[in-house]
């Protein structure tokens, strides 16, 4: 693949999704930095996956470790104490009452974009990448391209900047993401995902299944291992991003 010469922000917050779209910019992009969020989680798992998953990508991956510079984790506390969500909150896991999962965080993309924006900006980085995806997601209206579109614009008007968000992920289902990883990084790359990488909502790493550690009965489990399942009854393809 041709790499790009313009440099990528990856919005990386230590899940499935942001870990395969991290292998993804490092296979395009000259430099590659990533970006993590602190709102308040209830669980620190994700974050703590974070630099274990990027160490384990760069001992694999010489290559990729040439292109990967630095990360830093903002602590946005303040908008998380807004979001009051199953994910920042002592809630139950359900649907709300405008048919949105409970673990939806008002707005949590556009927040987070703006700040990689920021970062970005000063960093002299022109691509953000981000996870969102609206095939297996679950119904987060801040995950649309719409509204990225939308977003792009206003990043790119409101900076002065000519920013581009990419979403490698967008029309992806779960198991062609896991095709994905192993289209960009074969199996190697799969086993780094299934291992480090953390999607459980409850945190729980305690249990280990063919897709990864989690609780294997919350939403973000069920995706992740529907995804699996799907792809290993395909026969694991590989998908060329
Ligand atoms: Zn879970």
């Amino acid at each position: 693949m041709a790499s790009s010469p313009h440099g990528a922000l990856v919005l990386f917050s230590g899940g499935q999704d942001s870990s395969v779209c991290l292998a993804w910019a490092l296979a395009r992009h000259d430099r590659v930095e990533t970006v993590g969020f602190d709102y308040g989680q209830r669980h620190a798992v994700e974050l703590e996956a974070r630099p274990v998953l990027r160490a384990a990508i760069a001992r694999q991956f010489p290559d990729w470790a040439a292109r990967l510079g630095d990360d830093r984790i903002l602590d946005i506390r303040g908008f998380g104490a807004i979001g009051d969500s199953a994910l920042t909150a002592e809630h139950a896991i359900g649907m709300t009452e405008r048919g949105l999962p409970s673990t939806y965080v008002p707005g949590r993309n556009l927040v987070f974009l703006t700040y990689a924006a920021a970062l970005a900006d000063r960093w002299g980085l022109e691509a953000l990448v981000g996870g969102m995806c609206e095939t297996d997601y679950s119904g987060y209206p801040d995950c649309r391209r719409t509204t990225l579109d939308a977003m792009e614009s206003a990043l790119n008007l409101g900076m002065e900047r000519d920013f581009a968000i990419l979403t490698p992920l967008m029309a992806q289902t779960k198991a062609q993401t896991w095709a994905m990883a192993k289209g960009l990084g074969g199996e190697a790359l799969v086993e780094i995902v299934v291992e480090h990488s953390h999607s459980c909502y409850l945190g729980a790493r305690d249990a280990r299944h063919p897709w990864g550690y989690g609780c294997g009965a919350c939403p973000a489990c069920g995706l992740r291992a529907k995804g699996w399942n799907d792809w290993t009854a395909l026969g694991r393809p590989s998908l060329a991003p």
